[in-house]
């Protein structure tokens, strides 16, 4: 696979689906990746990338963002809220907002900081018990709850269940999108992101097609 082929994949979608060039991010999701290989990646150009992980993120993007202008991150996994303040001084957009209490707590770092990052909601829109995010019945008063923060929203995050068609869920979140008046939809993966185009997607999430298999699952 690799980086040229995916961004080719990606145009090739969205003008399949008729929207405008340059209308959908990629996000090379580096969580895991030997530095070797994201150094490449960085190399053939890509500026947009995605962690998982505070810690990890940590410990080798200040290192690039020496040696690479340009580049921006966003945390693409939960979030705990005493993560949260160094959370805001690394990440550029943090897609993860899932809970109340962590809306409170980005709003008054982000207060005290005089500048916050951008935030997607992340929603469970298959409701499993062991993933993150707000069920989607709670989705519109939470948005109303973000906005009153003055937090700045760009949109709605999902992970689709993994033994579910992903199309159900990234129509369930455009709508959910649509009637709350968020344009930002960050959804579709390695395996799925031209469908996730189709259905809107303006943040795609890629990882092991750019960057070849993860040596081991983060759980
Ligand atoms: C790991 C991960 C991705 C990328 O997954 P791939 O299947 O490797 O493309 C995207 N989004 C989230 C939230 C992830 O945790």
């Amino acid at each position: 696979m690799g980086l040229s082929d995916i961004i080719t994949r990606v145009d090739a979608a969205t003008l399949a689906a008729d929207r405008a060039p340059g209308s959908v991010e990629l996000i090379a999701v580096s969580k895991v990746q030997p530095p070797e290989r994201v150094e490449a990646v960085l190399e053939a150009g890509q500026r947009m990338f995605g962690e998982n992980r505070v810690q990890e993120a940590a410990g080798r993007w200040p290192t690039f963002q020496e040696r690479y202008a340009g580049i921006t991150l966003h945390l693409i996994g939960p979030l705990q809220t005493n993560k949260a303040r160094q959370a805001v001084e690394m990440f550029d957009v943090i897609q993860t907002l899932d809970r109340p209490k962590l809306a409170t707590t980005l709003a008054r770092l982000s207060d005290e900081r005089g500048q916050s990052p951008e935030v997607f909601i992340q929603v469970n829109t298959g409701a499993e018990a062991q993933k993150a995010g707000i069920l989607p019945e709670e989705t519109d008063a939470f948005v109303a709850e973000v906005r009153q923060l003055g937090l700045p929203l760009a949109g709605l995050m999902c992970i689709p269940p993994v033994d579910e068609d992903p199309a159900a869920h990234f129509t369930m979140l455009a709508q959910m999108a649509e009637r709350n008046g968020l344009t930002g939809l960050s959804m579709g993966m390695s395996a799925d992101f031209e469908i996730a185009i189709a259905m809107g997607a303006t943040h795609v999430r890629v990882g092991s097609a750019i960057f070849g298999t993860r040596a081991y699952e983060l759980v």
